[in-house]
């Protein structure tokens, strides 16, 4: 704004701008002490399928544990975004996660692992080695892998970002599409790239049980996502009432704090090792119902 003001033109700067200004730099700098002396950690929340009732997934949040406080991801992941520093945090949070599927490999037989990654991360020319380079370290197997990522990253340069999950999926890895139905993209469009999964976004799952709107949606999220071939998973399900509608709607895979919380790693592994105590009651999913 101050370059249309014109050159003899002397912006105003304001005291609370510098305060937030020092405030950003300070926070970046955190981040990057964070991520030299391990602060952030790696949460698992478990996903249930809908037509077994029983645990099939895993998806890994990343969380700040800075000066004795838990930090949502909320609150640190756009700065990250824009300081550049997000594409080392998600390798952080990847090779975190490969050296724990390589540690949980008998436990996690049938479970997949889901790691977010953003769309700058994804951009960067080293993305796919990297990610060789750590499935090599950690002998990981790469079907037990899913990528999230929001339909924003093929804006960019879809024809190189085709190439790389074309690349990736060669290897064995899966894609899912994070936040679906707030993007712009047509899922005509998505069609064109190897996605196994649809995620709707807890923002229409939320109101699915009241909003009329939100239902009808949700019910063509579902059957559109199928009739491209791809599994659909609802993320936020809180209540029986959503979970009551999802089942009905013929949603393949739930997410949420109905099903479970993110766990940290220990407790994971516990719900791993006792499996049968994850297991949805038969009312609960399709299998054990008379739909
Ligand atoms: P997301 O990928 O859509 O992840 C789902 C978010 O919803 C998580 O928030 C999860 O804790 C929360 N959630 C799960 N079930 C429920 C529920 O029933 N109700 C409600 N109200 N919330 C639920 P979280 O962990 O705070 O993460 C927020 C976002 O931060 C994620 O949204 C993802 O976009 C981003 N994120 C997390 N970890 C990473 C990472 O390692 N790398 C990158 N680039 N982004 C990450
Ligand atoms: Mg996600
Ligand atoms: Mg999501
Ligand atoms: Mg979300």
């Amino acid at each position: 704004e101050a370059k249309h003001q014109g050159r003899n033109r002397i912006c105003m700067f304001k005291p609370e701008m510098n305060t937030i200004v020092q405030q950003r730099l300070q926070m970046e700098q955190a981040i990057r002490q964070g991520l030299f002396s391990k602060e952030f950690l790696v949460y698992y929340q478990p996903q249930a399928d809908l037509s077994t009732g029983r645990l099939c997934g895993l998806e890994a949040l990343v969380r700040w544990y800075h000066k004795e406080q838990m930090i949502s991801p909320l609150a640190f992941i756009s700065l990250a975004e824009q300081s550049g520093l997000i594409t080392e945090l998600d390798f952080y949070v990847f090779n975190t996660v490969c050296s724990q599927i390589s540690q949980w490999k008998n436990e996690l037989q049938g479970v997949s692992v889901a790691v977010n990654f953003s769309a700058l991360s994804f951009m960067d020319a080293q993305f796919v080695p990297r990610i060789r380079t750590i499935l090599e370290q950690y002998q990981v197997e790469p079907d037990w892998l899913k990528i999230e990522m929001t339909e924003s990253i093929l804006m960019h340069d879809a024809d190189e970002s085709l190439l790389k999950m074309q690349e990736l999926r060669s290897l064995g890895i899966h894609f899912s599409i994070d936040d679906f139905g707030t993007g712009y993209s047509s899922l005509a469009y998505l069609k064109r790239f190897p996605f196994g999964q649809l995620k709707i976004d807890r923002s229409f799952i939320s109101d699915v049980y009241t909003d009329p709107d939100s239902a009808a949606l949700v019910r063509s999220m579902i059957s559109m996502g199928h009739n491209l071939g791809i599994t659909v998973i609802a993320e936020g399900v809180e209540t029986i009432e959503q979970l009551g509608f999802l089942l009905k709607a013929g949603c393949d895979e739930i997410q949420g704090y109905f099903y479970s919380l993110p766990l940290p790693a220990e407790q994971c592994f516990h719900q791993l090792q006792h499996r049968e105590q994850a297991q949805l009651p038969p009312e609960l999913y399709a299998n054990g119902q008379r739909c």
